[in-house]
């Protein structure tokens, strides 16, 4: 079967790396239709929009996209595309999976941790409060009346929300993932003891959804011990499921553990529409250089093709990268220490599709 798949290069560093994941994918010899289109700062100018609406009806058509990092402009008044696109699909689960490479820049063995981070409210939801404005005080009063709580007047306040309808849904796919993919445990993360009635009730609706699934060894650690937890014994975990911003901070602390964002890919997922991408950004400063790691971006599109179900493809790809990367010989300068010799993006790029017996 043909596949129509939006393809977004972003901006960046973004059209470099995503030209060798493309190339990675077309090697498994998939058929593949690339509906190519535009987003990120270039955009402004011809389109008065960092999304064109154009890039917006292809993602809704084709239900499927591989996107490049895309740069946040500063100072124009638009916001980040990512959060954007994230929001305007309802992606509500990011899925990041975090693995070592034989070869990679890490002082661990044996990390293999997949975070499923709730992607839609917590204090990503946008309901800010900020200091001095006329609801701001208002709101003080009705915290002072109703919770005898007396604020500040120079305070300025986020909201937390969490519901019952996105914490099943996250804890739902979470189990189902760790159940398809022969996932032994799922650890839930909290601060349940401290936000009783926001992590509190992520808490009590994954102790009820767990014991749908008693196959899958289930946990809840609190977000402080379980960052210790992470960086003393990472190899002990294997599906965490988080609200959204101890996701967004645990996923950056599980990089690090396998060797950085270079190895890190992304999926945001909703009922029918998914996203994939690097989890680094634009990174302007190495634009058209030919320097940078291609391996989250080529990651993201082995993601990809697992949610197609083209296992096979997936396991073709990922294994001709992990050898490159185990020889170590055609790797970019992030592998290696600063001095030692090192490849470029399209070279190393080259090396993972020889390996896949494929032609650059
Ligand atoms: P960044 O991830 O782009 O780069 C930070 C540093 O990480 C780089 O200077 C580089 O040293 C290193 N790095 C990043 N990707 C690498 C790779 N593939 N190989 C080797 N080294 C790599 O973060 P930033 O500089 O904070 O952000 C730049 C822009 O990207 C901003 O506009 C930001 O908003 C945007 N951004 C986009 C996404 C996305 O599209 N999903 C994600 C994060 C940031």
């Amino acid at each position: 079967m043909a596949y129509k798949i939006t393809l977004i290069p972003g901006d960046g560093i973004g059209p470099e790396i995503t030209e060798v994941a493309k190339r990675c994918i077309e090697t498994t010899g998939l058929e593949i239709e690339w509906d190519i289109k535009m987003a990120g700062e270039e955009c402004i100018e011809k389109f008065g929009t960092p999304i064109p609406e154009e890039t917006i009806k292809s993602i809704e058509n084709n239900k499927i996209c591989l996107k490049g990092p895309i740069t946040t402009p500063i100072g124009t008044g638009f916001r980040s595309i990512n959060v954007f696109l994230r929001q305007y699909f309802n992606l509500y689960v990011c899925l990041r999976p975090f693995k070592i490479y034989k070869g990679a820049k890490t002082k661990y063995e044996n990390v293999d941790i997949v975070v499923i981070r709730e992607n839609m409210e917590d204090l990503y939801s946008g309901i800010e409060f900020e200091k001095g404005k006329e609801d701001t005080k208002e709101l003080i009063k009705f915290i002072e009346k109703k919770r005898k709580i007396k604020l500040s007047e120079n305070t300025g306040i986020s909201i937390k929300p969490i519901s019952v309808e996105n914490s099943e849904r996250i804890i739902r796919f979470g189990f189902e993932y760790a159940k398809k993919n022969k996932r032994k445990k799922v650890t839930v993360v909290h601060k349940a003891n401290i936000m009783k009635y926001s992590d509190g009730l992520f808490l009590e609706v994954a102790n009820r959804i767990s014991k749908e699934y008693p196959e899958i060894e289930y946990e809840d650690k609190i977000v402080d011990n379980m960052s210790m937890q992470l960086v003393q014994k990472p190899e002990i975990y294997d599906v965490l499921v988080c609200p959204n911003l101890y996701g967004d901070i645990l996923s950056d602390l599980c990089a690090g553990i396998i060797g950085g964002l270079g190895l890190s890919p992304g999926a945001n997922i909703g009922e029918d529409i998914a996203i994939f991408e690097p989890t680094h950004g634009s990174a302007p400063k190495y634009k058209g250089q030919n320097k940078v790691n291609p391996s989250a971006m080529i990651l993201a599109g082995v993601l990809m093709l697992d949610y197609l179900g083209e296992i096979e493809a997936a396991e073709k790809i990922e294994r001709a990268l992990a050898q490159v990367i185990e020889e170590g010989k055609y790797v970019t300068y992030d592998f290696k220490n600063s001095g030692e010799e090192c490849v470029g993006t399209f070279e190393m790029g080259k090396a993972i599709i020889e390996k896949m017996g494929g032609k650059w």
